[in-house]
């Protein structure tokens, strides 16, 4: 639904009009302590744990299938985590810190306090629609703000509910929720926020930054990118590619931290390639009905991919897929595996963000580092390897957002560790600490104490500035 499709003032001015409100009631009440904080993360808990039915049945209806599972696991329990640890750490994060004083400027106090920011805006996508909003909402609460969040477009049921959910336990000027499609969004970016978190596309973070730049808006943006896996020639094929298929068929593969292709070394291509089929094979024996197999969002996507198999099979890759051919819910795309697919294609270039793994056969390591190095930097990256030599040359000769050894995805479910990817794969960082001081303004505070430096070195500087240097520094004015 479109709350501003009859609005009389226009998008702009209402959106304008929603922002003033929320700031002019952050200045009316700027410093939230902590226990009003985590009164408002209690409440947040609270009201997830009680729609879990609800929020499990709206990303049913806009998925089509949504694996209740994988709602729980990827949605419900990290907003839940996120807010309990978030609780239990406040105050000791909002403690402001006592810092070294220079000896020239003794006797002082310095001092960086975190405050919070004010108004943040939030953009989020469909593919994590409660946990890519309520995430954020955690770390941008724990830091004292008020926020407006603009879900997206492809899941109106979850952003009916979300607007519901948190209309009831937050007035529209401390949460307020904006739904809305692309239109919404442009203006919605072009706001004057404190700080503006989107989370989608590398293609629409460009246009978000512009759009923030215009008003010197300071940017989180978590975008996507194709995160690779590296098979190390020590590691078991048919162990790791068990492993990255529960990581890349996980919500059919719609996961910005997704596996998106796999480099194999030691000519073991193949067999990994037929074990991560088989593995798929073993998860979900069918796919028609299959509850527990998540459906690709809309028909625009599903054509995205039958297009990207169809070109790599054109130009000479081997398709494996799945044994099952879906007939009932048309959006239930195969699982499949691309052996050795076109490195100019669309399936290597995009990332893409659908149940589909290519497997590019590499020399040796070195060929896969470099492979990975002259990309673009991703947002995660997966090493399988049981040699720690090997490992850490895998850590220390690439660049990504995060990195999970022996597993896929995990890294990004760690309260106590920052997610966000580097360059092209976002900007910034949030969850727990990290989440806490994105959305802070560290504020410096120096205090002298009987006399101040600078009211000995006025001028007239001549006698006063030589004298005074000298004692300070030892430094002699010529
Ligand atoms: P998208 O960029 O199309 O849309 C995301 C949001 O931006 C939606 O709310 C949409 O309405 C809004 N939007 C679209 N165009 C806009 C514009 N020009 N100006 C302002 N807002 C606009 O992304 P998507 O298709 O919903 O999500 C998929 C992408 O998101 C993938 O690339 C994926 O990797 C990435 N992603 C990243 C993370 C992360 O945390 N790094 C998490 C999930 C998804």
């Amino acid at each position: 639904m479109d709350q501003f499709a009859s609005a009389p003032g226009g998008i702009e001015e209402l959106l304008s009009r929603l922002l003033e409100r929320q700031r002019a009631a952050f200045m009316a009440a700027p410093r939230p302590t902590a226990r009003e904080r985590a009164e408002h993360l209690q409440r947040l808990e609270t009201a997830v744990k009680k729609n879990q039915d609800a929020i499990a049945n709206a990303l049913g209806t806009d998925f089509g299938n949504r694996a209740r599972p994988e709602t729980v696991l990827a949605e419900i329990l990290p907003t839940i985590a996120a807010c309990g640890f978030a609780r239990k750490h406040l105050a000791g994060w909002m403690r402001p810190q006592r810092r070294a004083v220079g000896l020239n400027f003794k006797p002082a106090v310095n001092r960086v306090e975190y405050t919070p920011k004010g108004v943040v805006g939030v953009v989020a996508p469909w593919n994590y629609p409660i946990y890519l909003t309520l995430g954020p909402l955690v770390d941008i609460l724990a830091a004292g703000n008020r926020c407006m969040i603009k879900p997206s477009e492809l899941t109106p049921a979850t952003s009916a509910l979300l607007a519901k959910l948190l209309g009831d336990i937050f007035p529209p000027e401390q949460v307020a929720v904006v739904q809305g499609d692309v239109a919404v969004g442009r203006a919605f970016c072009a706001l004057k926020f404190d700080h503006l978190l989107y989370t989608g596309s590398t293609h629409v973070g460009r246009e978000v930054m512009r759009a923030a730049a215009e008003n010197l808006v300071p940017v989180t943006l978590e975008l996507g990118g194709k995160s690779p896996v590296i098979v190390a020639e020590d590691y078991d094929v048919g162990k790791a590619a068990k492993s990255v298929a529960v990581g890349k068929f996980f919500n059919a593969g719609q996961t910005c931290v997704s596996p998106d292709y796999a480099l194999v070394t030691g000519g073991r291509a193949e067999k990994f390639a037929h074990s991560v089929l088989a593995a798929a094979e073993a998860m979900y024996p069918k796919l028609d009905g299959n509850p527990d197999y998540t459906a690709v969002i809309s028909d625009r996507h599903h054509a995205r991919l039958t297009g990207l198999v169809a070109e790599a099979e054109a130009a000479g890759a081997t398709i494996l897929r799945h044994r099952d051919k879906p007939t009932g819910n048309t959006r239930h795309f195969p699982p499949t595996v691309v052996l050795n697919p076109p490195l100019d294609g669309k399936l290597m270039q995009d990332e893409i963000f659908g149940p589909i793994l290519p497997v590019v056969r590499t020399e040796n390591l070195d060929a896969a580092l470099d492979f990975v190095n002259t990309r673009p930097r991703p947002l995660a990256l997966y090493a399988y390897t049981n040699d720690s030599a090997t490992e850490r040359k895998i850590l220390d000769q690439t660049i990504s957002g995060g990195v999970t050894v022996n597993s896929t995805m995990l890294h990004v479910a760690q309260d106590d560790m920052p997610f966000g990817g580097i360059g092209p794969s976002g900007i910034g960082a949030y969850h727990g600490h990290e989440g806490f001081l994105e959305f802070s303004h560290t504020r410096s505070l120096h205090k002298p104490r009987f006399f101040t430096a600078i009211e000995i070195l006025k001028p007239p500087y001549a006698t006063r500035m030589r004298l005074a240097l000298k004692m300070l520094a030892g430094f002699e004015l010529k």
